[in-house]
């Protein structure tokens, strides 16, 4: 093997399986027209890949909704409540079962869905139990082998590694207390041994096992677990050579030295993510007869690779193994699938960019110039290298030179100075997250304009007429500090990306986020900078149309970043100064305005957390820095509002003090406000507003169980810092549902205002 990848985009070049598939959900075709329009959808890709020349194609890295989901089925841990005994389990009841703990159905919830290690896919967390009876009970990676074999195109089929299955599953609520997953590691390497004969005997040369968990503190701390499993599968007579692949990290000497006393034939390292593994390699001495697949070409941002950098670094790597093949750092799933359809963007950065289908090319590339000595392939390297290395004339001097004035970290009057400054000392206020339902009126109107149907000016005067019916509807409601309700926003990051130099987004450049659902992350290449003002038109419109304070609304520059592809030239905390600098004029534009309450949405403070704790602290300096760098300008009675969408705050609960907002509202329905005394025995002291109603559920909350969770928060934080909002934004919700939810809400909070104090 020379050159492969890790897995490559499924969902289509033009979004077929999304199509497809919610046309089966709707009941518009059939199990079988959705099933052909994936095994053409597979055939492409592999057809793709063998066609630019790539020497290893994965195979199995398709997926209907998503691949833990695919392995908890292929392995038989379906949850009890998706079985039904009285059906038989043809092909089109397989998938509705499928889609049913992707998607939920009546009576029985879906499997909980959260984030693949730092990217932004979300998977389908498996639900085990010591109840669960672990067997191969699916055929997945063998029919998709032998589909591809039936075309002439051999394949290495990629299985989620056991250990990496076993750490993303949950305990399900049945089981004891002090049980883990992993107590199923051996029933589970069971399974994957009659896997792995399977496609032996099918013909599967080599199988790849991804282990991603091992570039997290946990994994790394698995190592027993570690070393059970491939000394177990290692040792098996009948089975494919294997390809254990690392991803998102380095995965420590430790583990590294484990694997290499296990029989497993190649272990696969990301150098992008994790650069001190070369020196880990070499600290265990290389792989010795193993074939490491060098994870070389960035599988999760959109740049070009600078080959003559990667050349010389896999140069480096050549003692280190018995063969070195060259890869993507992690599946290609991350990326978007082809530049080609990029038309629009402008010269000058389409060169510096590579999606899917160019990385392969890379790969390809750098392969050969590794085993054909540089020679032959001189020229494509030195444009290359030539396309890397021109300089961005992205740069903005004047953005540069602020920030160098501004200095590090410039910080608010005190916390306590600030309160005394602002007039009133109203307990329990009552507010929202920012967004109103996007009616299907907002959003033809905005298509409308985009489109050019309608004119700029009929444009603004249906947005307006939006903002009056949202602020008349909370005055009628008795909401105390209001919002403008967003409807002119698609996206909390694609609306600012838009309008702010130095990002670019794209026309066509989706990237799956669960199931169908895909996203078009901007591309921020260069210096950001305001090139006028964003918001303060529509914040300042719905102010005048109130005597209420109206809360303006921003999204922070640590989601900014998470949500885009950053360029990778810079730290990303310089890039974040920048888009701080940028929101910090913005603030201070609509204090001018007279806006009092400014929210700086920070959805993804926690998600972009680094996997290993050791990293931690740097991003969060980085993080917390540019939060304040965009808030520390307004006057001290100006009030900083930050909302953050999740209670499980774990490490960073201590960072929330230091961001110095005055208030700070996050999900806590589900959790029943425990977290509010966990904020408290971290050290915070100023406003918060526990989300008393869970917004992701069209259920409308009972004044009686608001009452109850206020009251339960009353119990550690004083009336005056205690905030009464929804869980998150209302865009989603329909106004059916929102408008008896926010006034049970308003009422809750009087009924507990008007209790006496204590
Ligand atoms: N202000 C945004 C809204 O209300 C916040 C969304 C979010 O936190 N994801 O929609
Ligand atoms: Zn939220």
């Amino acid at each position: 093997m020379r050159t492969t990848i890790h897995g490559y985009p499924r969902i289509g070049g033009a979004r077929e399986l999304k199509r497809a598939s919610e046309s089966y959900w709707g009941g518009a075709s059939t199990a079988a027209e959705l099933d052909a329009v994936a095994a053409r959808l597979r055939r492409e890709v592999w057809e793709t890949l063998r066609d630019a020349g790539l020497d290893e194609i994965p195979s199995n890295t398709f997926s209907y909704y998503d691949h833990v989901l695919d392995t908890a089925v292929l392995f038989g841990a379906v949850p009890g409540r998706f079985d039904d005994p009285n059906t038989a389990e043809d092909h089109a009841t397989e998938l509705e079962r499928y889609f049913a703990m992707a998607r939920g159905a009546q009576d029985a919830p879906p499997l909980e869905m959260t984030k693949w290690f730092d990217t932004n896919y979300h998977y389908l967390v498996p639900e085990l139990s010591p109840r669960t009876r672990l067997r191969l009970s699916g055929s997945k990676p063998l029919s998709e082998y032998t589909q591809a074999k039936g075309l002439g195109i051999e394949t290495r089929p990629v299985l989620l590694g056991p250990l990496t299955f076993l750490m993303l599953a949950k305990a399900a609520p049945e089981a004891p207390e002090e049980w883990s997953p992993l107590e199923l590691l051996d029933d589970l390497l069971g399974c994957y041994a009659d896997l792995l004969g399977q496609l032996s005997a099918a013909g599967a040369r080599r199988v790849q096992l991804d282990e991603p968990i091992l570039a997290t503190d946990e994994g790394r701390a698995a190592l027993g677990s570690l070393e059970r499993a491939y000394q177990r599968l290692g040792a098996l007579d009948d089975r494919p050579e294997l390809l254990v692949s690392t991803y998102f990290g380095a995965i420590g000497t430790e583990a590294l030295k484990l694997l290499k006393g296990t029989r497993v034939e190649a272990v696969g390292l990301d150098l992008v993510s994790g650069p001190e593994a070369v020196g880990e390699l070499a600290g265990v001495s290389g792989l010795g007869d193993k074939v490491l697949v060098a994870g070389i070409v960035d599988g999760r941002n959109v740049w070009r690779t600078d080959l003559g950098n990667a050349l010389s670094r896999l140069g480096s790597l050549l003692g280190l193994a018995h063969e070195v093949a060259v890869s993507t750092s992690c599946s290609l799933l991350h990326v978007p699938i082809d530049l080609e359809a990029e038309a629009a963007l402008p010269a000058e950065l389409r060169e510096r960019l590579a999606f899917a289908r160019q990385k392969v090319d890379e790969v390809v590339l750098l392969g050969r110039a590794l085993s054909e000595g540089g020679e032959g392939v001189t020229a494509e390297l030195e444009k290359g290298r030539a396309a890397a290395e021109t300089p961005l004339s992205f740069t903005n001097r004047r953005v540069r030179a602020r920030l160098d004035a501004l200095g590090e970290e410039p910080s608010r009057t005190g916390y306590e100075r600030r309160e005394a400054a602002t007039d009133s000392a109203a307990r329990l206020p009552t507010t929202t997250i920012g967004s109103f339902p996007q009616t299907s009126d907002v959003r033809r109107a905005r298509a409308d304009h985009r489109a050019g149907r309608i004119s700029t000016e009929e444009y603004q005067r249906r947005m307006r007429a939006e903002i009056d019916r949202v602020i008349a509807l909370q005055e009628d409601i008795g909401l105390d500090v209001l919002v403008h309700g967003e409807p002119e926003r698609n996206d909390m990051v694609q609306y600012f990306a838009e309008r702010l130099d130095g990002f670019a987004t794209t026309e066509h450049g989706w990237v799956q986020s669960y199931g169908s659902r895909c996203v078009r992350p901007p591309i921020l290449y260069g210096d950001v900078s305001r090139p006028e003002p964003l918001t303060v038109e529509w914040i300042t419109y719905a102010q005048s149309r109130t005597q209420k304070p109206v809360k303006g609304m921003l999204t922070g520059p640590v989601t900014m970043l998470a949500w885009s592809f950053v360029r990778d030239d810079q730290p990303l905390g310089d890039t974040a100064r920048q888009v701080a600098l940028a929101l910090r004029d913005e603030i201070l534009d609509l204090e001018r305005a007279g806006i009092r309450h400014i929210q700086v949405d920070e959805a993804a403070l926690r998600e972009l957390l680094p996997l290993r704790e050791e990293a931690h602290g740097e991003y969060l300096k980085w993080a917390i820095g540019s939060f304040r760098l965009a808030t520390s300008g307004v006057a001290p009675s100006t009030r900083i509002h930050t909302h953050m969408c999740y209670s499980e705050f774990g490490r960073i609960v201590g960072s929330i003090e230091a961001l110095d907002a005055d208030v700070t509202s996050v999900e806590a329905a589900r959790s029943h406000m425990e977290l509010v005394g966990d904020l408290k025995a971290a050290g915070y002291r100023r406003g918060i507003g526990p989300g008393v109603y869970d917004i992701h559920s069209p259920r409308v909350p009972s004044v009686e169980e608001i009452e109850e969770a206020l009251r339960n928060a009353l119990t550690a934080v004083e009336p005056e810092r205690l905030w009464v909002n929804p869980d998150c934004g209302l865009k989603t919700r329909g106004y059916a549902e929102v408008e008896p939810a926010l006034r049970n809400m308003v009422e809750a909070a009087r009924r507990v205002r008007a209790e006496p104090p204590g």
